[in-house]
């Protein structure tokens, strides 16, 4: 059952045309040693065909393969959300809301829906995982100002970039967190919340990065020099660069308040990117793995 993913659009679309497909794939990463009553843990269910749903032959509980997912009764077909995840993974740019109904036929705010609980199941993977070692870490402005604003860029979010480094100095993993203000306070309280302890984190010489040493991390303030800018945290800021692209083909013009949704699609798939082939099929770990969003 566990095959090579992804696919070719052919072979995707061979593979999952069903409810029956789509469903037996969701069914495999579910129990993956087999069924098990989520009541009583008994092993053998009846199937109702009609309903799709399971039912333990011990007590009688029904459920289905999206019951407590990210697909929690949805009424879309999985058909539908399994092409949301094709397309979602096989683009480098993230697929907004607008495609996703154009090429699926939905309508707009169902696909808006849909790109929601997809990122928001990516943010949530992503919060699993906290950076270790050596971790660069800077704050970078996101985003269009507002027009007809007096030019000061109120709609533009804050954010800190934290990009950990392996031992040959390559980067590793990636998280974004978006910040009220580059103050102190909300620098250590994104260290916490990105970064394991005791982790050395370089920074420029930024005032609010200096309480990180007495905060249980290692901390190297790195001064600014104009002829140091190229080598000083050029990979970090090379991915910052490639995050503003991102955000500019993607994010246009909504507030600062969805920006961290786009920020956690861009993480989940730079983290993923020597695997980008794998990116459907972890897209379905996730959705199986994680709970109802938004939360009932
Ligand atoms: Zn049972």
């Amino acid at each position: 059952m566990a095959k090579a993913l992804p696919m070719s659009l052919l072979q995707f679309q061979k593979e999952f045309s069903t409810e029956e497909h789509c469903a037996n794939y969701l069914a495999h990463k579910r129990w993956k040693n087999g069924f098990v009553c989520s009541k009583c843990k008994h092993d053998t269910y009846y199937y109702i065909q009609t309903r799709q749903l399971y039912e333990c032959q011990a007590c009688h509980y029904q459920t289905s393969v999206t019951a407590g997912t990210l697909l929690h009764k949805t009424k879309l077909p999985l058909t539908t959300w399994f092409w949301a995840f094709y397309l979602v993974a096989h683009d480098k740019r993230g697929k907004p809301a607008l495609s996703l109904s154009q090429i699926l036929g939905l309508n707009y705010r169902t696909a808006q829906r849909m790109m929601r609980k997809i990122r928001a199941a990516m943010a949530d993977r992503e919060d699993q995982y906290k950076l270790s070692g050596t971790v660069d870490m800077d704050d970078a402005y996101f985003g269009a100002p507002r027009k007809g604003k007096d030019g000061r860029g109120t709609d533009k979010a804050k954010a800190v970039i934290a990009l950990s480094k392996d031992k040959k100095n390559r980067p590793q993993y990636l998280r974004i967190q978006v910040i009220k203000s580059v103050s102190s306070e909300e620098i250590k309280r994104v260290a916490h919340k990105l970064v394991e302890p005791g982790s050395l984190i370089v920074s420029d010489g930024h005032s609010s990065y200096k309480p990180l040493a007495k905060e249980g991390f290692q901390h190297e303030p790195k001064v600014y020099y104009k002829e140091d800018e190229e080598k000083f945290l050029k990979s970090l800021h090379t991915v910052i660069s490639n995050i503003k692209a991102f955000i500019q083909g993607t994010f246009h013009g909504l507030g600062a308040k969805y920006i961290q949704s786009y920020f956690d699609e861009f993480c989940f798939r730079f983290n993923r990117r020597f695997d980008p082939n794998q990116i459907f099929d972890r897209l379905l770990n996730v959705c199986e793995w994680t709970g109802p969003h938004p939360q009932p």
